[in-house]
């Protein structure tokens, strides 16, 4: 049926289809051949049965007719349970494949892919998506092989009974086929629309959850409700579409099957009555056109039932097109031989998106090995992008980044991200324990490095307070634990790592003053083997930095100790002079 071929979905999308069946193709075929034979124990049931009438018309004994009866019978209720097993089995599989590549494709997009995704989106892709794949194994590819199969076994037992009556289902089956030619698409369009809607409502409701308690606060509630509510009705109302269609196509192949029935009796019973054919004849002919309702149902089963599985399959496909970093074994933490590492901005262009403004124009600065680097500006200027850009969650549109002198884009990624640990502006915390969190950069640190980070890092206390110490689960994002507790994760976590490049953006800005100051001093302690980068906002990280870069609106206004740049840098001395609090970003 060329009603396969669909205007939305491309090529592609049977490729990729095919491409996670591959690996399955012989359990496939062994539940299609099940499934075939079930349909053939089926198929001789009917010259079984002409037997039996010739057997009683001509008073022979019937027992050998009804013994094969009962033993076809028996046979297609085995083969068929055992054939639906392996299929069923064999779509589960297949699902876990695109589960496995889509999951292992989302941990390597890129930065800038993420920041135009919605996660929720993305999950319902892994989720709801992958899912429907389970159908379109089954019901599709082999209803179409089975189903196809035995449609055409059928066809030509038909011709054998009698070539005239064969041309009169024929030409109704046709007819049927041509109907079914302008509802199919139709299936494909609702049930994309469908499962876009609750990709919407994934997003939505991450969202939501994700930020609960900002809802709840600013009693956005009902809002949030409606949008959720919209994209759930959405779905039902493109999911009603597509039912609308699938059984309209149901139908038109039921209803095709009633009206060959009825013409089949009416040509059959006017060549009976003038000797054409024999009641026999009409009989066997007539069970098989009852026989061929349920490959028919098959087949136009699996051409709708494609059409909701490759909305998905497109769905899935547009994720794996989404921009990734190449995939790469993960590289070796940094050995104590490995030394500190130098950094250098060479007139760094760059902007998040094409169509948004440069955040960097021209960034210029070079950090030798050891020692700290602060850098300080107003809120926006650049800072964070810098540590994003040493990273490589993003590339400059111009200039060059190097770490030891050779450009980043020479180094592999991985390799570059193990010289580096990272506390990010916001100190993100996973949700598990403790333990989970500081391990998640290094997961064989022993008990005598962890011990020994949770003093620098003074979680110390914390975690001894702790009934389950290192075992306490933090919540969703860290939610329990203060903004304070989270940053001393966040900073016990990178040092764990023992890098050879330590950027901490605005990594004590939640600490008391007595913390505050007493992980300054564990960062100048560092600072001693280590180049350290931070971001800094308070006066005291400042003053105890070997130079600080003055960043504002994407450029390097100034670089030089604190004593320099209150003398010569009007920014930085009103900073200096308001204690960054005021400016801090
Ligand atoms: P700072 O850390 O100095 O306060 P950032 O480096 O975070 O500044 O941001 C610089 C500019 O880039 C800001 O104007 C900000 O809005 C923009 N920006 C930051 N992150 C993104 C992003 N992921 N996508 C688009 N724009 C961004
Ligand atoms: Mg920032």
């Amino acid at each position: 049926m060329s009603t396969m071929e669909t205007p939305t979905g491309p090529p592609p999308a049977r490729r990729l289809l095919l491409g996670y069946v591959r690996p399955h193709r012989w359990a496939l075929a062994a539940g299609a051949v099940l499934s075939l034979l079930t349909g053939v124990t089926g198929l001789l049931l009917p010259l079984v049965a002409r037997r039996l009438i010739d057997d009683l018309g001509h008073d022979r004994s019937i027992s050998g007719a009804l013994l094969a009866m009962s033993g076809l019978v028996v046979a297609n209720a085995a083969v068929g349970a055992l054939g639906s097993y392996v299929l069923r089995r064999t779509a589960e599989s297949v699902v876990l494949g695109a589960r496995r590549a889509l999951t292992s494709y989302l941990l390597r997009l890129r930065v800038t892919a993420v920041d135009r995704s919605e996660p929720g989106d993305l999950m319902a892709r892994v989720t709801s998506d992958t899912t429907l794949l389970r159908e379109v194994t089954t019901d599709s590819l082999v209803g179409l092989g089975t189903g196809g199969l035995t449609l055409v076994a059928t066809v030509v037992m038909m011709g054998l009974v009698d070539p005239v009556l064969l041309g009169v289902t024929l030409a109704v089956i046709l007819a049927a086929g041509s109907v079914l030619g302008v509802i199919v698409p139709r299936i494909n369009r609702a049930s994309r629309q469908a499962q876009d809607a609750v990709g919407v409502m994934g997003a939505a409701l991450e969202r939501t959850l994700g930020a609960l308690r900002t809802v709840k606060a600013s009693g956005a509630e009902h809002r949030e409700e409606r949008a959720l509510h919209e994209a759930a009705e959405e779905s039902w109302r493109q999911s009603v579409r597509a039912a609308r269609w699938s059984a309209a196509a149901g139908n038109t192949a039921g209803l095709a099957m009633q009206i060959a029935f009825i013409t089949v009796l009416a040509v059959g019973g006017a060549r009976v009555a003038t000797g054409a054919a024999d009641i026999g004849t009409l009989v066997a002919f007539l069970l098989y056109v009852f026989y061929l309702m349920s490959p028919i149902q098959q087949v136009v089963g699996a051409v709708t039932q494609y059409q909701t599985g490759s909305a998905a399959l497109a769905r899935i496909q547009d994720a794996l097109r989404l921009p990734a970093e190449p995939p790469a074994r993960p590289a070796p933490l940094p050995s104590p031989g490995d030394g500190p590492a130098a950094v250098a901005f060479h007139d760094v262009r760059f902007r998040y998106a094409d169509d948004l403004p440069y955040v960097h124009h021209g960034v210029s600065f070079a950090v030798p090995a050891r020692g700290m680097t602060a850098f300080v500006g107003p809120s926006g200027a650049g800072k964070t992008t810098v540590f994003s850009l040493i990273e490589r969650f993003y590339d400059p549109d111009a200039g060059r980044i190097t770490l030891d002198g050779r450009d980043l884009a020479e180094w592999e990624l991985p390799r570059l991200r193990a010289a580096i640990g990272y506390v990010e502006q916001d100190a993100p915390v996973l949700s598990g324990s403790l333990r989970d969190n500081l391990l998640l950069g290094h997961p064989e640190a022993d008990e005598e490095a962890v011990a020994r980070v949770l003093r620098t890092a003074r979680l110390d206390e914390l975690v001894a307070r702790l009934p389950d110490g290192l075992d306490t689960l933090v919540g969703h994002r860290g939610t329990k634990l203060s903004g304070g507790e989270r940053q001393r994760v966040a900073i016990a976590r990178a040092l764990l790592r023992r890098p050879r490049l330590l950027l901490l953006d605005e990594a004590t800005s939640q600490l008391d003053a007595v913390n505050e100051a007493a992980l300054r001093d564990t960062v100048a302690e560092v600072a001693r083997t280590t180049t350290v980068l931070v971001v800094a906002h308070r006066l005291s990280t400042v003053t105890a930095a070997d130079r600080i870069v003055v960043m504002e609106a994407g450029r390097v206004r100034a670089v030089g100790t604190h004593r320099e740049l209150v003398a010569a840098d009007p920014l930085y001395a009103e900073l200096a002079a308001t204690q960054f609090l005021a400016a801090a970003g």
